[in-house]
């Protein structure tokens, strides 16, 4: 298992995600990381290893500003620990970063086809292929983030929670699940979501949980 978190709302996503992280630490893990939207960017921190290797490379970053994020915790399927390998993922064009949670069964077809298009792949998992597909749909479409997640996973198999943040829209977070679990925590002019309520529940009591094939 692994976890997922996200933050759109008033508080620095930063602190949100890692406390959050930290709650979901018991599910178990090997490398973490975060992608934070920020001055017209989404800037990712990851790390092998302990939460705390990753808020030691946080600490030297000054991304407390950004308001909106995802993280995640990593329980390797495909592809070593490693940071390379951590979540989060980041399209080719640099616009949309994803966590996932789960196995993308017929990855390396779609792997193939997007090669074909021209995207290349920086990590061994099989997460990334859905990243650089939502890019791909996104920008040949020109569609919503939220219509080029829909079309993506239509093309998926496999199990997967996931969160996506785009560049462009920084206050947006596009979440869907199939046989993984995804909750969605709903507070004043803010939104939480996580791979369970405990990350949550400190903030809200109003809870939403995801059922499969469902996205918000
Ligand atoms: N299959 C993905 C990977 O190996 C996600 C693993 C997970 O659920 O943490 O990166």
């Amino acid at each position: 298992m692994c976890g997922i978190v996200g933050y759109v709302g008033k508080r620095s996503a930063q602190d949100v995600l890692l406390d959050g992280l930290e709650k979901l630490e018991y599910r178990g893990y090997d490398s973490a990381g975060v992608a934070l939207a920020l001055d017209g960017g989404i800037r990712v921190v990851k790390s092998k290893g302990r939460l705390t290797q990753l808020r030691q490379k946080l600490a030297a970053q000054a991304l407390a500003q950004s308001f909106c994020g995802i993280g995640h915790t990593r329980w390797a399927t495909h592809g070593e620990p490693n940071d390379v390998n951590a979540h989060p993922h980041v399209s080719q064009s640099g616009d949309i970063a994803l966590v996932h949670n789960g196995t993308i069964e017929n990855y390396s077809v779609l792997k193939t086809a997007l090669e074909e298009h021209g995207y290349s792949f920086k990590s061994e998992t099989d997460t990334e292929v859905l990243v650089q597909l939502i890019d791909y749909i996104k920008s040949t479409s020109n569609c919503s983030l939220e219509e080029a997640v829909r079309e993506a996973l239509l093309q998926v198999e496999g199990a997967y929670a996931v969160a996506v943040v785009e560049k462009n829209d920084p206050d947006k977070l596009v979440v869907a699940r199939k046989s993984s679990p995804l909750v969605i925590g709903v507070g004043e002019n803010e939104t939480f979501i996580a791979s369970d309520a405990t990350p949550i529940i400190g903030y809200t009591d109003q809870v939403i949980y995801l059922k499969d094939n469902e996205m918000a």
